[in-house]
């Protein structure tokens, strides 16, 4: 779905854990550039490069993939890319880049989701096992709050610890759109927090106090990855959540 010039939201069928849904990538470019904002996992490819092709944006012409946040839907499929295309940089905050980059166990392999995965059907389960083990990835370069990247008309980089210490959203400055990776949610249309079932309480808190930095941008369309595109007054929207 189109954003705006040189911002789309990409809508992908995503099947893991048993069940199928869909998931919603970013591409931001301009004439020097193109970003992928979260790389969905390895099957999503064809649909991927496809969803790239209708946009107009060749999938060759990627050269760099920007992921908000460790968890294994938004980074498993960046092995698969480089493999097609070794010249893409990959950027995350520096507080998940230990997880990606395989010095730390992912977050999410603890006791409860181990439980969860337990008691899928086995093949299901291995693939889940396998993608993991398979994610680790070299991240190029880090992002931290603040930051401004001087490409596609300005990309500001928001640190939003919770849903996992090194989330980070986005904020494209032309569109006016954050892009919130997990942060957020659109849940039968309305917003809310990130999924509380991943996270205990303290980690809901920080979360939700992460939020606060959003009334300093005037947002007019928010990318939720599980939820897509979230636009009726996203400002008051917030603040009603806070
Ligand atoms: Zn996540």
């Amino acid at each position: 779905m189109k954003i705006k010039d040189g911002i789309e939201m990409l809508e992908i069928s995503m099947k893991l854990l048993g069940r199928e849904r869909n998931v919603y990538p970013t591409i931001i470019w301009d004439d020097n550039n193109v970003i992928l904002v979260d790389a969905a996992i390895p099957d999503c490819l064809p649909e991927i490069k496809d969803a790239m092709k209708k946009v107009g944006v060749p999938f060759e012409g990627l050269d760099s993939i920007i992921v908000t946040h460790q968890d294994i839907d938004h980074v498993g499929g960046i092995n698969p890319i480089l493999k097609e295309l070794p010249q893409v940089k990959i950027f995350a905050h520096e507080d998940d880049k230990p997880y990606i980059e395989g010095e730390k166990k992912w977050i999410r392999l603890n006791t409860n989701f181990m439980n969860r995965i337990n008691n899928l059907p086995e093949e299901e389960r291995d693939n889940i096992l396998n993608l993991f083990e398979n994610s680790n990835v070299k991240i190029n370069d880090t992002l931290e709050d603040g930051q401004e990247l001087e490409c596609c008309g300005g990309i500001i980089v928001i640190h939003t610890p919770g849903h996992t210490p090194g989330h980070i959203c986005l904020y494209h400055k032309q569109s006016r759109t954050l892009i919130v990776g997990d942060a957020m949610n659109v849940v039968d249309g309305w917003l809310t927090g990130p999924n509380k079932d991943a996270m205990n309480e303290k980690d809901a808190q920080t979360a939700y106090d992460s939020f606060k930095k959003f009334e300093n941008y005037e947002i007019k369309n928010i990318i939720t990855y599980h939820g897509g595109l979230f636009n009726d007054n996203p400002n008051q929207k917030i603040k009603e959540l806070l």
